[in-house]
């Protein structure tokens, strides 16, 4: 089955329940068991709402259909689910490696949590595809990689990646955020693991914390053991509402993807842009990677102000009628911020004059996104 078709029907099965077409909010914490033979043997699929419920279960479904994985393990947050997912494979003494584009928070992660625990992180350059050969050692567990990078979108060579990773017995993650597993299967591309933080496309509606963590067969048990051991667990109404986003994420990611290689080919067109960093894009250095891995782009890219000074840059951005200035993304509407990408680099190069900023081109038409943009950089250029 088609995309579109999965996202639309995975995970409901009206019949266990009247006939209603979605599934319902279980709140759950207690599970009665009918006989003390039941409770003994713990074969019931709902025992405990930590453990899961039907709600929870069938956001695990569609997910996995979507990501076309083995199953799917939740979060009650993106970072959550990245967390989860690289504390089950490492130990004191290990070794890891991490894209130097990666999303900053999962470097925090890194360099605070798992060096406490005594696992040595280690950052490469985003562009190394199969040269991480050579950054693998004996104890390197696993490899960790974002596509497109965080703030620079930066295009990875996953098979590649997941190929050398492989022939040296590596799992090999990736943070699939920015596509929402509409356009790219990583799984299908030899990676293991696809780690999503579904508040941003997933959820769509800005607001909702949620991630999910869908793996193949070799590492599902293994994730779902380490997540459940810390206790992990999301709120039914939050799991509704991931899924009820879920159910238009075709219609969403193909607008996206439309508008927003507008609005970039507009941004493209100004004086006062020097770079747009943009995949789908023919000049972007990732576009022949990007062409081949993905089936589309989604709202979310970044570009560079010829202009620095501070003031002149707030004469554009807290005037802006429809571009909102707030972290998070995926969600309906426009986002605009500036990012600063040279501070969370340490393994490659990153160099601009100007101010780097990231857009998030939402549901809006295009000619008012653009028409506001214009007057923005027309009051950064009088100021
Ligand atoms: C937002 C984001 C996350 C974290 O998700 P939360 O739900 O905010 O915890 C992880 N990865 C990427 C690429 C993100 O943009």
């Amino acid at each position: 089955m088609k995309d579109n078709t999965k996202v639309t029907h995975a995970g409901n099965h009206p019949f266990d329940n009247h006939g209603i077409v979605n599934p319902p909010v279980y709140h759950a914490s207690t599970v009665l068991s009918p006989t003390l033979e039941a409770r003994i043997a713990r074969t019931a699929k709902v025992r405990y709402g930590r453990a899961g419920t039907p709600t929870t279960f069938a956001l695990e479904e569609a997910m996995t259909a979507l990501e076309r994985a083995h199953g799917t393990v939740l979060a009650p947050s993106g970072l959550a689910a990245i967390t989860m997912a690289l504390s089950a494979f490492v130990e004191t003494g290990d070794h890891i490696l991490v894209t130097d584009s990666t999303y900053t928070p999962t470097r925090n992660f890194a360099n605070n949590t798992l060096s406490k625990f005594g696992v040595e992180v280690e950052y490469y350059d985003p562009m190394i595809g199969a040269g991480i050969s050579n950054l693998i050692r004996d104890n390197t567990r696993l490899i960790w990689t974002e596509c497109p990078g965080s703030q620079t979108f930066d295009v990875q060579d996953l098979p590649a990646i997941a190929k050398a990773a492989h022939e040296k017995g590596v799992v090999v993650l990736t943070d699939n955020t920015w596509s929402g597993g509409y356009f790219r299967k990583p799984l299908d591309e030899g990676v293991d693991i696809s780690v999503q933080a579904a508040t941003k496309y997933i959820v769509g509606h800005s607001d909702v914390m949620m991630g999910t963590i869908a793996c193949n067969e070799a590492t599902y048990d293994r994730v779902k053991q380490s997540s459940s051991s810390f206790g992990m667990c999301c709120g039914p109404n939050d799991v509704y509402l991931a899924l009820r986003g879920l159910r238009t994420i075709g219609v969403r990611m193909d607008r996206h993807h439309e508008s927003g290689i507008k609005v970039a080919q507009w941004l493209q067109s100004r004086p006062e842009v020097t770079r747009v960093m943009h995949p789908a894009l023919p000049d972007d250095p990732g576009h022949e990677i990007w062409k081949r891995d993905f089936t589309g782009a989604s709202g979310l890219f970044g570009f560079v102000l010829k202009e620095s000074d501070t003031n002149k840059i707030a004469a554009m951005m807290d005037h802006m009628e429809l571009h909102g200035m707030g972290s998070s993304w995926g969600g309906y509407e426009s986002l605009l911020i500036p990012s600063w990408p040279e501070r969370s680099r340490t393994a490659s190069e990153w160099e601009t004059e100007g101010q780097c900023m990231r857009i998030h081109v939402g549901l809006e038409d295009t000619d008012d996104l653009i028409a506001d943009l214009e007057a923005g950089l027309e009051r950064m250029n009088k100021a």
